[in-house]
């Protein structure tokens, strides 16, 4: 039979069998293949594998997307789809038939160049199915394959092109040992850009193809995808950053695993060479063979001229890893070691001269310091190029100490000569020496000496001991130092670099993490008693990858584009390229972003003595009656602490040790804080994504409608022996909810009955915000037993209070001292202080009583114009809008859809709610009537458009 009659006949089959064994019906297109025949059928993939293939490697497929399908939800994967009766083929004189879903998705290989947050995203879906793989055993994963790397060496004598052997060489005798002492797993081991899906967000969704699976430490996996993914791009060895970043985001990687990373990704890349040479003699005709080709041999032939260490260091970086590992340690040694000085003239009181923006290095004085890590305008010739558009080696990795041509220089330290080298070139280092040195522990480091005189590079010889002290050279003339005036550049390093002086002497901003750990600060030698570090800022890019390698990712960020805000005034925030956006969400900087007179209250006392309450202190007792004084009896006796939380555990606390019961009753949705006893006592919290349920002393009541409703407090607390009913005066979190009118003595008297004390959670609404009062529960016309205070009580300055009765705390006095460290401290008094004065003296309250009323008018002036708005609440300047489609579902995406528009106008909102579609306002308190306008302005254009 003609081999096209019997493909045909395959085809037919499959096709046949599909309809009749696994109910798909339906005309079928062929798909590209390596070894089966695929068929697009009906939203699947219809696969015939052609006669005599290894049953067990379907059977190890079918398992693993069978395990996959239980494990991972996070990335689009194949589903075995079995036959009527529950087989997973069918086999056939042609061959076994399989189906899998077909996952959608566009081919990575189709799309131009990937950005960051697709690769990141590859990064992200490969861990997770590595991570839904951990657990999966089969005993096929161990069979001979010649993709798996732990047998890369084996394809040594196929490697024919110069590189990709060396590259395998050196794989065999000095990857594999470190290879194989890592534990392996199951892996996908085949993300090339065939089988990466992306979807319509750009990201990738899918993965497929799962030929390759086998048993191999996890990163053999991660190298692939990154392998293929540097194919494609223009810098790899930058831009490949973000994959292992995100992978490590979902699936942490070990720094062993990540020091063979660089190792491994060669050596995928000379398997595919010599694997492509091979089956190209095998198979001549077989156009596939020569897809993922593209490419690769560019990409190590580029890898083959970088130092593996730089991308060692870029890798860890990228995952919160210090760059260099030993840096720590040179560190450490350097802060206690007896360093000499490096010059004779003392150096302590030599002025800074600011470099970055001259055009020429230029002291004016001598001795004088040029900074380390400044960002300097001054390296701008093509030396300084990087390769990536726009980006120079700008910063100075070194400290200047500008002194007269000829002065001599010293050792620091005693050392050897590691290199030395006279390099005239303009802006090279003229003469340049570099010393090896070494910890009490072995560990080795650097000093360089640059810019020195042609002689001081005659008089060593590698190896050459230098005593600490011994002159190392001297200053060389503009005319011999690369063309800068004469000065000296001295720059440590913790990591060997490019070999002996090829080192630079400037890096990328980009890469500060990296050069930082590498170079760390040279007053470790110089030890200046003013530093000599620049701080360049970072920008909204580097900070979010930075952020995201170093802080946890359970703390969020607001909007999709995430603001980087550098300056504060009044209620306006302004960000890094000086754009103002109007703040009403910030109910901290109550008086207004960065007010003077706090500011100034808080900066003159610290200046003066910030301690402890364990002193006497008369700002303490002076705070304490100013603020007793805005209460009412018999509400008297303060404890200041940190934070809001602080403040209502110690609320607990007191309750409790006044009461001698344990249970607490809470409002449905409530928040009241992030320590441990506040998460317990917060629904918002145990019933959110994350929590651990209500614990049993903890009894929610229902959120008010009515102030019957307070009967629910009753029901609770007779089931209870409860020490506390705490809820805020106009809940929050819950979504800005006004309490009916007689709910809270209601409530409270429930409460009371029961034996609890009441508290007042007054941290977001307190201090006039309401207006028509000082204090929120003012407007429930109720006493609380304890006050808790937090958020704008110090304009930002971190702070909270607890205030209650002289007979709670006298309950408290149980010999058992109370001792917060900074709680109460004069600074924070002071800055305290000064908010009570500036609202007082600004008439604030006033002004958010007028204000407020003039919001909630021009609210519900939206509200009666735009059906989306189906309430408008609050009190003060304390507002919600709340958002719910026509049929009074809530509008949750209709209302994160108006905080984005609001925030590319320039205006910050945030969301809140249970359902988290109730607008919140609640800006600082200085807001004026044209941004009061302009609030409304923007929400309305926001409504018309959602
Ligand atoms: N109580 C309420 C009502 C709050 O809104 C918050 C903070 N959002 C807290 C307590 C906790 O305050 P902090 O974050 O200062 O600890």
């Amino acid at each position: 039979m003609a081999a096209g009659d019997r493909r045909d006949r395959g085809a037919l089959t499959a096709a046949r069998l599909a309809c009749e064994r696994f109910g798909l019906d339906g005309a079928t297109t062929p798909l590209p293949g390596e070894l089966d025949r695929n068929f697009a059928l009906d939203g699947h993939v219809l696969k015939l594998h052609a006669p005599g293939t290894d049953s067990r490697l379907l059977d190890l497929q079918d398992a693993a997307l069978e395990h996959l399908a239980a494990r991972c939800d996070a990335v689009a994967l194949p589903r075995l789809l079995r036959t009527r009766d529950g087989a997973a083929r069918v086999t056939s004189p042609e061959g076994s038939v399989r189906v899998l879903s077909w996952v959608a998705g566009t081919p990575l290989a189709v799309i131009g160049e990937p950005g960051a947050e697709t690769l990141a995203s590859l990064g992200r879906a490969v861990a997770h199915v590595d991570r839904g793989l951990a657990s999966f055993e089969h005993a096929a994963l161990d069979r001979p394959l010649r993709w798996n790397m732990l047998s890369a060496a084996e394809l040594v004598s196929d490697a024919t092109a110069g590189d990709a052997r060396a590259v395998l060489e050196r794989f065999a005798a000095h990857v594999a040992p470190r290879l194989c002492a890592l534990p392996g797993q199951a892996i996908h081991n085949d993300a090339n850009e065939h089988n990466v899906l992306i979807g319509d967000d750009g990201r990738v969704r899918g993965l497929i193809d799962f030929g390759d699976l086998c048993r191999a430490p996890r990163i053999c996996g991660l190298a692939v995808a990154c392998a293929y993914a540097m194919a494609r791009l223009i810098v790899p060895e930058r831009q490949v950053l973000p994959v292992v970043a995100g992978y490590h985001e979902v699936a942490p990687l070990a720094p062993r695993e990540l020091a063979l990373l660089p190792e491994l990704i060669r050596a995928r890349l000379a398997m595919s060479i010599a694997m492509a040479a091979c089956q190209r003699r095998e198979q001549p005709d077989n156009e596939y063979l020569l897809v993922s080709q593209d490419g690769v041999t560019a990409v190590l032939g580029r890898l083959g001229a970088l130092p593996r260490e730089v991308e060692h260091l870029r890798l860890r970086t990228a995952c919160g890893y210090e760059a260099v590992p030993t840096a720590r340690a040179v560190r450490a040694f350097l802060q206690t070691a007896d360093v000499g000085p490096v010059c004779g003239p003392s150096l302590e009181h030599a002025p800074i001269v600011d470099c970055s923006r001259a055009d020429r290095l230029a002291p004016g004085v001598e001795p004088a310091i040029g900074r380390y890590l400044e960002d300097r305008r001054v390296y701008d010739s093509d030396a300084f190029e990087t390769g990536l558009p726009g980006e120079r080696r700008t910063l100075h990795l070194g400290v200047d100490v500008f002194l007269p041509a000829g002065e001599p220089i010293l050792a620091p330290l005693d050392g050897v000569v590691r290199d030395v080298a006279w390099r005239p070139a303009l802006r090279d280092w003229g003469g340049v020496v570099v010393l090896d040195h070494e910890t009490l522990g072995g560990i080795r480091f650097h000093t360089l000496y640059g810019h020195l005189d042609r002689a001081s590079t005659a008089r060593w010889a590698c190896g050459d001991r230098v005593g600490r002290g011994d002159v190392v050279g001297r200053v060389g003339t503009e005319a011999e130092n690369g063309g800068w005036v004469p000065h000296l550049h001295l720059q440590l390093l913790t990591a060997e670099l490019g070999a002996g002086c090829d080192v630079h002497g400037a890096g990328t901003l980009a890469e500060r993490d990296v050069w930082e750990s590498v170079s760390p600060d040279h007053n470790l030698l110089l030890g200046l008693p003013g530093g000599l570090r620049a701080a360049p800022p970072r920008d909204a890019t580097e900070l979010r990858a930075a952020r995201r390698a170093s802080i946890s990712r359970a703390l969020g960020l607001a909007y999709a584009e995430p603001l980087n805000i550098v300056r504060g005034e009044g209620a306006h925030l302004y960000d890094d390229a000086g754009r103002a956006y109007l703040d009403l969400v910030n109910n901290v900087c109550h008086v207004g972003h960065a007010h003077p007179r706090v500011v100034r209250a808080a900066a003159e006392q610290m200046a003066r003595i910030n301690t402890n309450t364990r002193y006497l202190h008369d700002l303490l007792v002076t705070y304490a009656r100013r603020l007793t004084a805005t209460l009412p009896d018999p509400l008297g006796v303060v404890f200041l602490v940190n934070s809001g939380s602080e403040a209502n555990d110690l609320a607990l606390r007191l309750a409790r040790a006044h009461t001698g019961a344990r249970d607490v009753l809470v409002l449905e949705h409530a928040y009241h804080g992030n320590l441990s006893s506040l998460i317990e006592i917060s629904p918002h919290k145990f019933d959110g994504p994350g929590g651990a349920g209500r614990t049993e002393h903890v009894h929610v009541c229902a959120l008010p409608h009515t102030a019957r409703d307070a009967d629910d407090i009753g029901r609770h607390a007779a089931a209870a022996r409860p020490a506390a009913f705490i809820a805020e005066s106009l809940p929050g979190v819950a979504g800005q909810i006004v309490l009916p009118d007689g709910y809270l003595r209601a409530a409270y008297a429930h409460a009371r009955a029961a034996g609890a004390v009441c508290i007042a959670d007054e941290v977001q609404v307190g201090f006039g915000r309401v207006g028509r009062a000082f204090w929120g529960f003012e407007l429930g016309d109720v006493v609380p037993d304890i006050v808790t205070l937090g958020k704008p009580i110090g304009n930002g300055h971190p702070l909270g209070a607890v205030v209650t009765t002289p007979e709670i705390a006298r309950s408290f006095e149980t010999g058992m001292e109370y001792f917060n460290t900074f709680g109460g401290n004069p600074v924070s008094c002071a800055a305290a202080l000064a908010v009570l004065d500036v609202i007082a003296d600004e008439r604030l309250q006033a002004h958010a009583a007028r204000l407020g009323g003039v919001l909630l008018d021009g609210l519900r002036d939206l509200a009666a114009r735009h059906a989306l708005v189906t309430d408008v609440r609050g009190a003060g300047l304390f507002l919600g809008v709340e958002l719910r489609r026509p049929e009074g579902e809530p509008a949750a995406a209709q209302a994160a859809a108006v905080v984005e528009h609001a925030r590319r106008r320039q205006v910050l909102l945030s969301v809140d709610g249970p359902h988290r579609n109730v607008l919140k306002l609640k800006p600082p308190m200085v807001i004026g009537d044209t941004d009061a306008a302009r609030c409304l302005e923007i929400l309305d254009e926001a409504l018309s458009r959602v």
